[in-house]
């Protein structure tokens, strides 16, 4: 029982319930044609043995009246029912039996008791000793020692059953099979909603907020479809506000941060000025400004992204050229850039802006939480194109792989560095600019079995 509320799916519980309630029904309506069909044809049977037998039991009784009756000639004359057979008993005879089809042995010798003491006429069901199933007819002829017996067969009536048992097994069989490709059809129709409905779930937990499920004309269904889209209509508004608010408060921030920033510099400008310890202040302040206007700047651009306003313009961009610029303008020229065979020629269809964003993002993490990067290596194949930056820092532990990506997340390797450094959102901005560009990203360990991860990006290969 518990298997089946736990084990078995929704689909196959309706598909079990129709199939046991099409058993289940034809199973009773075969019983009861069975029983009907059994009765009926028993009684038409026995009605129609008892009446020849009455008939031919007078014409016994008449011939009784003669002065020297032939029984044996009439039993031989008399009509019969269909595997109806006649035994006569006289036992003013030395050989008191007359059975021209069957023998004595063949009628129930209780029957035969209760004809020859009993007044009346008797009737009993039994097998006979060859197994066959018969109904045995006595009555005592009035006035003489004579008593009279019919055995009729049952053996055909018997066959009949059996072959409309069969029949009935057959339909109540053919009827089950119908009642399950019934319940498959329903479950079908029952579960297309919930399929729907799944699907949307689905793509709203994907982040396609706008997702909603189509109405239909049907009154049971039309509650759960408004409950789903009003839920779905309000998580979308909710996540747009709190995107907006996140999007608006990093804007007011940009533009103090911009003066801040602006008095720091023309402090700088005037450090030796300052004294040793003004001067550390001033370190200290520049440090966490410029930390300060990166979390603003990923902010925005993060909020922008789940606004769907980010301006992106997509344009064919030589790979290994974009790296190398990259690596230029970030100081990161030391680090070896292993362009693969026909790789140099790979084009990807990009924002230059963001891809930019994405290599130096990945370059920057490597000098903070691994010492620096190892290895740019740039792998492409016919679809694809593999962008992967290695370091020999401590990797990322197997459990914080996915999480790393996760915005506000940062793993143990931050933990390791201390309080200080980003908020956790430089790898989630970069899934986020990787997934605009219909790519992947993730971490992996460094294949050389040394210690160190690879961050490797993968995007679609650009033919012209
Ligand atoms: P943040 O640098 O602000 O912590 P990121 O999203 O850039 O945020 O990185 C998330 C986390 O991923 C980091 O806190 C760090 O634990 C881990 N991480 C990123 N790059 C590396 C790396 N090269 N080696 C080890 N850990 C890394």
């Amino acid at each position: 029982m518990s298997v089946l509320r736990n084990g078995l799916r929704l689909r196959a519980r309706i598909v079990l319930a129709f199939a046991l309630g099409g058993l289940f029904l034809s199973v009773l309506l075969s019983a009861i044609t069975y029983s009907v069909t059994r009765s009926t044809n028993l009684d038409q049977r026995t009605e129609s043995a008892e009446r020849q037998f009455f008939a031919n039991a007078a014409s016994i009784q008449d011939l009784s009246l003669s002065a020297d009756p032939s029984y044996s000639e009439l039993l031989r004359s008399l009509p019969q029912v269909a595997g109806g057979s006649p035994i006569l008993r006289d036992t003013d005879e030395e050989n008191p039996w007359i059975a021209p089809a069957l023998t004595a042995a063949d009628l129930p010798s209780s029957l035969v008791s209760m004809t020859e003491s009993g007044d009346g006429a008797f009737r009993m069901r039994y097998d006979r000793p060859d197994g066959v199933s018969s109904l045995a007819l006595g009555v005592a002829i009035s006035n003489t020692n004579v008593s009279y017996f019919e055995v009729v067969t049952l053996s055909e009536l018997d066959g009949n059953l059996s072959s409309l048992l069969l029949t009935l097994f057959v339909a109540s069989f053919g009827t089950t099979m119908l009642s399950a490709l019934l319940g498959v059809w329903a479950s079908t129709r029952v579960l297309a909603p919930l399929t729907s409905i799944s699907s949307a779930a689905g793509s709203i937990a994907a982040g396609d907020l706008s997702t909603r499920l189509e109405e239909r004309a049907d009154p049971d269904l039309e509650t759960i479809i408004d409950s789903f889209n009003n839920m779905a209509g309000s998580l979308e508004a909710r996540i747009e506000r709190d995107a907006r608010f996140a999007s608006d408060v990093s804007h007011e921030l940009r533009s103090p941060l911009m003066t801040l920033r602006a008095s720091i510099e023309v402090l700088e400008s005037r450090r030796d000025e300052l004294s040793e310890r003004s001067q550390a202040a001033l370190d200290l302040l520049s440090d966490d400004v410029h930390r300060f206007q990166r979390l603003v700047e990923d902010l925005l651009e993060i909020s922008r992204s789940d606004a769907g306003s980010l301006d992106a313009s997509f344009d064919p961009l030589l790979v290994a050229q974009l790296l190398q610029a990259v690596m230029r303008t970030t100081n990161h020229l030391d680090i070896t850039l292993n362009v693969g065979q026909g790789s140099d020629e790979a084009l990807v269809n990009g924002d230059k802006r963001r891809l930019f964003q994405v290599i130096s993002n990945l370059l920057e993490n490597a000098d903070k939480y691994a010492g620096g990067a190892t290895a740019v290596n740039l792998v492409c194949s016919n679809h694809n194109i593999r962008i992967e930056v290695s370091d020999a820092g401590s990797g990322v532990p197997t459990d914080e792989r996915n999480l790393v990506f996760e915005r506000f997340a940062r793993g143990s390797a931050a933990r390791r560095r201390g309080s200080g450094g980003g908020a956790g959102l430089g790898l989630a901005l970069v899934a986020e600019h990787v997934r605009l560009h219909n790519g992947r990203v993730w971490v992996e360990d460094r294949t050389d079995g040394l210690d160190g991860s690879v961050f490797v990006v993968e995007l679609p290969r650009f033919h012209e």
